[in-house]
């Protein structure tokens, strides 16, 4: 795992993006933890813990002291998402909220303000390698709005499906942060994929 982690880091890529699976809030299982802990001293990017996980709050000061830089659980396992932001941002970490394809911009409008990254699901979560669900870039472009509308100062980051053939609609859409998974392992030249994903190249 700490060749793969120094891969990204060599490839342009700028943030390393961690799927914690619970196999309770989604059916795969990944790993927890000590993952993101013994990972930590061969990186220098940003870590960006994605928890898939049920009850989040019990998770904050793990992932925290651990080294992740963003935390983002999912407003859907959560019933207090207010009171998660503000522990995550209590451990001095940046605060992400991440919702379904399922789960329409409506429903975490009143977080805006509050949190620095939200991540749009743009799969059912629980594996890697689906295919993107296009319409979810919808929500891209209404965040994109709400932000531009002064209601909250957030990246807008996209999750499932993105590859060298999808990446152009998601930035047209206006996403700040692609996650890359099965798109990124299978490529032979990591870098120029990522300048390709970035539209650089
Ligand atoms: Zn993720």
């Amino acid at each position: 795992m700490a060749g793969e982690v120094a891969l990204i880091g060599s490839s342009g890529a700028e943030w390393v993006h961690f799927d914690v699976m619970d196999g309770c809030f989604v059916p795969g299982i990944s790993f927890g933890p000590k993952m993101v802990e013994d990972l930590r001293p061969h990186s220098s990017l940003l870590f960006d813990v994605h928890l898939m996980v049920q009850n989040p709050f019990n998770f904050i000061d793990l992932f925290a002291q651990v080294g992740a830089d963003y935390i983002t659980f999912h407003v859907e396992a959560a019933i207090h998402s207010h009171r998660i932001v503000q522990a995550i941002h209590g451990k001095g970490k940046k605060a992400g909220i991440s919702m379904v394809p399922s789960t329409p911009v409506s429903f975490i409008e009143p977080l805006l303000p509050f949190v620095d990254l939200i991540l749009v699901m743009t799969v059912n979560p629980g594996y890697g390698g689906q295919p993107i669900i296009t319409e979810c870039l919808e929500k891209v472009r209404d965040l994109g709005r709400l932000r531009k509308e002064g209601r909250g100062d957030f990246l807008i980051s996209v999750d499932g499906g993105i590859n060298e053939s999808t990446a152009s609609s998601a930035r047209e859409a206006g996403v700040d942060i692609m996650v890359a998974g099965s798109a990124f392992f299978a490529a032979p030249d990591k870098e120029a994929l990522v300048g390709r994903l970035k539209g650089l190249r």
